[in-house]
């Protein structure tokens, strides 16, 4: 037997964390790591956040799971909260990213057939777009090397380069049931859509009845500066898929919706058996204690625009390794002149720094958004080391 019991799908790196604190994560044998990956725009309280920690232990030892065979007040409050703070007036709980985006695909097809129009069963979906891993979600990402060998694919998506309006536009036909869209695509290569485009998509979905469904499973939730990437951009979606930050490191997502876009969506046509229980409710719930205080999205901004300025600064030292530096909030990227990945694995082995790749040989800066300056400066310091140290592979 060769296989590994952990199925090989990942190409795991030597790093092997055990423990973490704040922004610091540490291995097996106690080495450090300055976090700015967070598990993948998912940590954004970091580790071990003091409230977020003491609300999951006080509700692991009440209630953690009973089925949503029974009435739930903590989704309901919960629920209540994002309806409270977004454009939504609906919720439905899920586990993942791809489950929400599954259910926001579902909830946009439903609302046609609700509607009449069955045959409106086509979303337009954009190229270096990531929608996760399930049969739907891999149908919606235009990525060869997330299809081979996993087709027949499920039909009803056409692809359309991003940030491209007309080429977006002249897909539209009597079948599309509207767009499903990153407004800042993340493993794409940390690429924030224009305000026109997104204003454009918005434009004609209320021309045609179409609905306009936003994949903010790793722009959302804060990592922008706003709660909701959406709310930079003067529109509101129909629809949106939300996890990763979330729940701040527990495992769930939600899908959002506008009474209109889920008339559809009634009892009976969906379901999970984990989506929304009460510990996963006290978690989102402790995330957003934290993220709803006054003056936290503002300091997001600001921690934002520092880091920005510091990987700025790098440039012009390092100009044959680093291009530019695009994103939003505390969602960057900076755009390599070579391999991002072997960057990245140079700044982690060597310098302890967590760092994630992205398409289009960008390296993704994704701290939590609990970083003070003394992080940024330790960061600056360990970039600016990274890069002195590093030869690109030839
Ligand atoms: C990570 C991601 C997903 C998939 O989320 P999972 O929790 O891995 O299923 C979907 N969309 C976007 C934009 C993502 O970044």
């Amino acid at each position: 037997m060769t296989i590994t019991p952990l199925m090989p799908v990942y190409p795991r790196c030597g790093v092997r964390p055990v423990r973490g604190e704040g922004a610091y994560l540490f291995g097996e044998n106690g080495e450090r790591y300055l976090d700015f990956a967070s598990g993948i725009a998912v940590n954004l309280l970091g580790h071990g956040h003091p409230s977020y920690t003491r609300a999951l232990q006080d509700q692991v030892a009440t209630l953690m799971h009973v089925s949503n065979l029974y009435g739930s007040p903590q989704g309901e409050a919960f629920a209540q909260r994002l309806v409270d703070n977004s454009f939504a007036d609906t919720v439905f709980f899920t586990n993942s990213g791809a489950e929400a985006v599954e259910c926001a695909i579902k909830t946009a097809r439903r609302y046609h057939f609700a509607s009449g129009n069955p045959h409106k069963n086509t979303l337009i979906c954009f190229n270096n777009a990531f929608h996760g891993r399930t049969l739907g979600a891999i149908s919606a990402t235009n990525q060869e090397k997330m299809r081979d060998g996993f087709e027949p694919l499920l039909p009803g998506f056409k692809y359309a380069p991003f940030d491209d309006l007309e080429a977006a536009l002249a897909l539209v036909d009597d079948n599309t049931a509207g767009f499903l869209v990153e407004p800042v695509q993340g493993e794409g290569g940390i690429r924030p859509a224009s305000k026109e485009f997104l204003q454009g998509l918005r434009k004609i979905c209320d021309e045609r009845d179409l609905m306009l469904v936003l994949d903010e499973v790793q722009c959302g939730v804060a990592r922008t500066g706003t709660l909701y990437a959406y709310e930079q951009y003067g529109i509101e979606p129909d629809i949106i898929a939300s996890a990763k930050g979330i729940g701040g490191g527990f495992p769930m997502g939600a899908c959002l919706a506008t009474e209109k876009a889920a008339k559809g969506m009634v009892i009976g046509t969906h379901g999970s058996t984990y989506g929304g229980n009460p510990l996963a409710m006290a978690a989102g719930q402790a995330v957003f204690d934290v993220i709803l205080e006054p003056g936290f999205m503002e300091k997001v901004k600001a921690t934002g625009e520092r880091l920005r300025a510091t990987l700025e600064q790098l440039i012009p030292n390092h100009d044959h390794l680093f291009e530019s530096v695009r994103g939003m909030g505390l969602m960057l990227g900076v755009k390599m002149k070579s391999d991002s990945r072997a960057f990245v694995a140079h700044a982690r082995d060597k310098h302890g720094l967590l760092l994630v790749a992205a398409g289009d040989n960008v390296v993704r800066v994704l701290p939590p958004l609990i970083i003070e300056q003394s992080h940024i400066d330790e960061f600056a310091g360990l970039m600016s080391e990274a890069a002195r140290s590093y030869t690109p592979p030839a």
